[in-house]
This record gives C-alpha cells, sequence and structure tokens, in this order.
C-alpha cells in the first residue's frame, strides 16, 4: 500500500476566550481539520465548526486529573501528521504568548513535517479591551509588556520586577493569580507606588467576564475577597484609571444607539 503523504499541523490561536474573537484564518484551518488537539482555554463552542467526522482531542487539564505532558502532546501531533492527516493544535489567545507553540513548531520543524502558525488575540490584549482598559495611551502608557507570573521565586531566570517596575509602563501578568502577594511585594518593593491602579480580569471577553479594580495597596485582599479565579490577567498601570471614563462614555454610546 502507498504511504500517506504526510499532512500538515496548523498551531492555532483561537483568541482570548469569546469565541468572535477568532480569525478568519483560524475558522477555515478548524473547518477543514481532519484532527483538532485542544486545550481548556481554547472555547469548546469553537470545535462545533469542526468536520462532523473530526477527530478532537482534549489536551488540557480536567479538574482533579493531570494535563496531557508536553511530550506527549508532540507526539500525538507528529503521529497523526505522518498518518497524513491534517491537524489543527488549538491554544487559547495567541500560540507564542505563553502557548508553548514554539516548542511544538520545534518538535515539527526537526523531523521535516509541514506546520503554520495561526497568530490569535492575545488574552491581555482581549481581555484588557473588553475590561475598557488601553493597554497604552497618550496620557498614561508609551509601553507595556506581557509578563508570567507563574515565575517568582527561586527560577533559574527569575523576572526583573526591579526593571519591569520602573521602565515599562502598562504590566499584563499572565499566571499570576497565585503569586499574586510576591509580585505586589516585589513591585512595591522595586519602588512602585502603592496608589499604582490595578485590574484583575476574570474570564476575559466571555459572557462571565468580570473585573476587579484596585490599587497594588489593597488589590490582593480585594482577590481573595472575590475568590478571583484562573484563568485571570493582573493588568498593573496607570492605563486602568482610563477605564471609567470609557466605560461611561460607552454606555452613553449605546443609549444613543438603543
Ligand atoms: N497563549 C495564551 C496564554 C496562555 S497562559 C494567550 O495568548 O492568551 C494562560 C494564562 O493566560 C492564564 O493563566 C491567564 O493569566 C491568561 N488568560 C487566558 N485566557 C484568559 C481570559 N479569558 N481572561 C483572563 N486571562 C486569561
Amino acid at each position: 500500500m502507498r504511504k500517506a503523504a504526510t499532512g500538515t499541523v496548523y498551531i492555532v490561536g483561537a483568541g482570548p476566550g469569546d469565541p468572535e474573537l477568532i480569525t478568519i484564518k483560524a475558522m477555515r484551518r478548524i473547518q477543514l481539520a481532519d484532527v483538532i488537539l485542544y486545550d481548556r482555554l481554547a472555547s469548546e463552542e469553537l470545535l462545533g465548526y469542526a468536520r462532523s467526522d473530526a477527530k478532537l482531542v482534549y489536551c488540557g487539564k480536567a479538574p482533579g486529573s493531570h494535563a496531557m505532558p508536553q511530550q506527549l502532546i508532540n507526539q500525538t501531533l507528529v503521529d497523526f501528521a505522518l498518518e497524513g492527516k491534517n491537524v489543527v493544535r488549538l491554544k487559547g489567545g495567541d500560540p507564542f504568548v505563553f502557548g508553548r507553540g514554539a516548542e511544538e513548531a520545534l518538535e515539527l520543524a526537526s523531523l521535516g513535517i509541514p506546520y503554520e502558525i495561526v497568530p490569535g488575540i492575545t488574552s491581555a490584549i482581549g481581555a484588557a479591551a473588553a475590561a475598557g482598559i488601553p493597554v497604552t495611551h497618550r496620557e498614561y502608557a508609551a509601553s507595556f509588556a506581557c509578563v508570567t507570573g507563574s515565575r517568582c521565586h527561586g527560577d533559574k531566570s527569575p523576572i526583573r520586577w526591579d526593571l519591569l517596575a520602573h521602565s515599562v509602563d502598562t504590566l499584563a501578568v499572565y499566571m499570576g493569580v497565585s503569586q499574586l502577594p510576591s509580585i505586589r511585594e516585589e513591585l512595591l518593593k522595586h519602588g512602585k507606588a502603592a496608589s499604582t491602579p490595578v485590574a484583575l480580569i476574570e474570564r476575559g471577553t466571555t459572557s462571565s467576564q468580570r473585573t476587579i479594580i484596585g490599587t497594588l495597596a489593597d488589590i490582593h485582599t480585594l482577590a481573595v475577597s472575590f475568590k478571583l479565579s484562573n484563568p485571570a490577567l493582573i493588568i498593573i498601570g496607570e492605563v486602568v484609571r482610563v477605564r471609567d471614563r470609557l466605560l461611561h462614555a460607552e454606555q452613553q454610546a449605546v443609549a444613543l444607539i438603543g
């Protein structure tokens, strides 16, 4: 029997949560895929656009159990591609922003398996916008950084909170919920004002989005009392102050249309 030609792997960003925020290109890849390996953060609604005979493989962490190890995900992508299948690897946000998409692409590249990266709206951009927070603003912020909060103490390459506290105007911290006290402590230690505004955006862009506003001084207390849960982003910086004005303007616009 003739060996099937190698399939292509599409490493696709699903966008920040709202299924409508996916790109047209990503949607086309989903509609054509033979196999879809998807994460917890990729909206399940998007799977409804898959072919009815597509094989759907869940790779995320189910409550109380382990996530599929990265090595096994890589191997599964390789195996399906070598069977001649077109595979979509569907990830929340953008595949290259804290998404391990590069690890998967490198594995495929090392074996000569064709792949394509389809970028997505990363959750910091999507969630901030949906919460009425511009990550840059001519009066408040000329720079922003996406930072992981999950590497704090004792890591080989710790995050340079000392530099971030001074050199970047808006900080968008991913995976930071459980590290909120130490992130706050680091920023205060390195001279960030306790009055710096902070927003916590939970399940950004989805119908159950929640936004909690505070300052570096009180944000941890607020997170505990509102029982903040994952996925959530921490946005730190003066731009958070624009929110009230923007939301007010948005409400007026809706009232005019309505
Ligand atoms: N590749 C993804 C990030 C994966 S890391 C992207 O580009 O968005 C996972 C972290 O992303 C979560 O811990 C959380 O901090 C953030 N996140 C993802 N989706 C989110 C959402 N809808 N609302 C708030 N934070 C989100």
